[in-house]
């Protein structure tokens, strides 16, 4: 999200026609006020201004999942802005409008594609937030949702579901339970759930302070996440090994909790407040140069706490300040330079950019040029890089038929390039690719890039990497 506190909104409305507040509030963004009867309410409506930035040129389209999917203009960036448009104009929030504004991924490819800076990213934002506040969403929808976000954002009610998981994995009842497509005749989500959770490994508690090998260069602190923490507990132990051996302090606050991404991404903007204002907490007396993080899509909201938390005066300023300070933990790796010599890992890799890495945050050079610098390492490039695997966040869960077809995509692609292993930087496209990889009948490694780099520092053999069947 990029902030909009110094555009000048005053009266530029270009084709909308609608009113912005210009009163008195200087230096905050001017939010238009919307049309009585019509879908949003006054409380930050999709930005007119911003919304009058787009020229209609259609550049986003091919890069957008759903308009590769469908060909449909309301399931385009441009399409989904018109209905914005229109609903700032008086139009109803009725359910064809929230089905195209549900259907959007959020993956932003669209803000990278535009050539006018529209900032989709925010309008998003915002449309979600009003249609949770005045959409009736269906009772199995709320049901569904109520589940997720009684589940996910809680890292304690993750790790409790490690244990059943675990024994389901070493029986064999997972995938007994799958072929019996009980589950999906049940419910589609609850099936795809099922289909996600990643091979179970053993918890790997950090302490609360990690003292840097040899001088020490940085102090930082580290995310530990919910499902990086519950779900992929090796990525979080690596990223904290390569962190020490090239030379930072790490600081893992034991009162951390959800970042909030999930919640902003999907319109609850006050649970989203609360964990972010939670975070800012934790992390604050700690003496941490910066915040690391290892999940893109926590990442790209913590970086945007400024403007979550901006109308809070007891938060505004801290959360600003903290936001200064997180940073990709292949952004801190690249700016600090490396120290630890990397050993030969002989491996072909296919790299595949996270969305909320390389849209939302803009780092796309740094895995790439850290995973290029270990010797021996062949790193091969994804066709349709720009085009999300449909992961995004919940949205695989929410909309299995469109996720599902995103992933074989992918995966198809990915495959094509002939790499051993693919990697990428976020819990949810690992879970996400390796599932559609599975489905594709094709064996890959999967591996975070922390854990690729961790295991060059290590000097561990390629084929702690690769897959059993390719192992040598
Ligand atoms: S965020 Fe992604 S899915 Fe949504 S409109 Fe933009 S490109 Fe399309
Ligand atoms: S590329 Fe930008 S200006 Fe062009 S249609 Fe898409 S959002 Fe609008």
């Amino acid at each position: 999200m990029t902030d909009t506190s110094q555009r000048d909104t005053s009266g530029t409305l270009g084709e909308m026609g609608a009113v912005v507040e210009t009163g008195d509030r200087a230096g905050a963004v001017d939010w238009g006020i919307p049309a009585p009867g019509g879908a949003f309410d006054a409380h930050k409506p999709p930005d007119a201004a911003l919304i009058g930035d787009c020229v209609h040129c259609g550049f986003c389209l091919p890069t957008c999942p759903t308009y590769v999917l469908w060909g449909e203009e309301m399931d385009s960036p441009r399409g989904r802005i018109y209905l914005m448009k229109e609903g700032l104009e008086g139009e109803p929030m009725d359910d064809e409008m929230v089905g195209h504004i549900d259907a959007c991924l959020g993956c932003m490819a669209c803000v990278t594609a535009c050539p006018s800076g529209v900032q989709y990213d925010v309008l998003i934002e915002q449309t979600r937030n009003q249609v949770e506040r005045h959409h009736d969403r269906s009772a199995a929808d709320k049901a569904l949702r109520g589940l997720i976000f009684a589940l996910f954002p809680h890292p304690k009610r993750l790790k409790l579901m490690r244990g059943p998981l675990k024994l389901a994995q070493r029986t064999g009842l997972d995938r007994a339970l799958r072929r019996t497509g009980l589950l999906e005749r049940i419910s589609p989500q609850l099936a795809v759930m099922e289909s996600l959770a990643p091979r179970l490994g053993k918890p790997q508690p950090l302490p609360e302070y990690i003292h840097a090998t040899g001088e020490r260069r940085m102090v930082v602190g580290m995310l530990v996440g919910c499902v990086q923490g519950a779900f992929f507990p090796g990525v979080n132990s690596a990223t904290a090994r390569v962190l020490r051996a090239e030379g930072c302090d790490v600081v893992v606050p034991a009162s951390q909790g959800c970042c909030g991404a999930l919640s902003a991404h999907n319109g609850r903007e006050p649970e989203a407040q609360d964990f972010a204002r939670r975070l800012v907490d934790s992390f604050e007396d700690s003496g941490v140069e910066r915040v690391v993080v290892n999940a893109a899509g926590c990442g790209s909201t913590m970086k945007e706490y400024a403007a979550l938390l901006a109308d809070d005066p007891a938060y505004a300023e801290r959360a600003a300040a903290f936001a200064e300070k997180v940073r990709d933990v292949s952004e801190i790796l690249v700016e600090l330079g490396p120290v630890a010599p990397r050993h030969p890992l002989e491996m072909t890799i296919a790299y595949h950019d996270a969305c909320h890495l390389a849209h939302a945050q803009g780092v796309r050079s740094e895995p790439r040029q850290l995973l290029e610098a270990i010797p021996g390492l062949e790193l091969r490039e994804i066709a349709e890089a720009e085009i999300c695997c449909g992961s995004a966040g919940i949205y695989n869960v929410l909309n299995p038929e469109p996720a599902r077809e995103l992933g074989d995509r992918k995966a198809a692609n990915i495959v094509r390039t002939g790499a051993q292993v693919l990697v990428t930087a976020n819990p949810g496209c690992l879970m996400q690719v390796t599932s559609a990889i599975e489905r594709a009948g094709h064996p890959m490694g999967m591996a975070h890039t922390i854990e690729v780099l961790d295991a060059s520092i290590q000097g561990a053999p390629a084929s702690a990497l690769l897959p059993d069947q390719t192992a040598s």
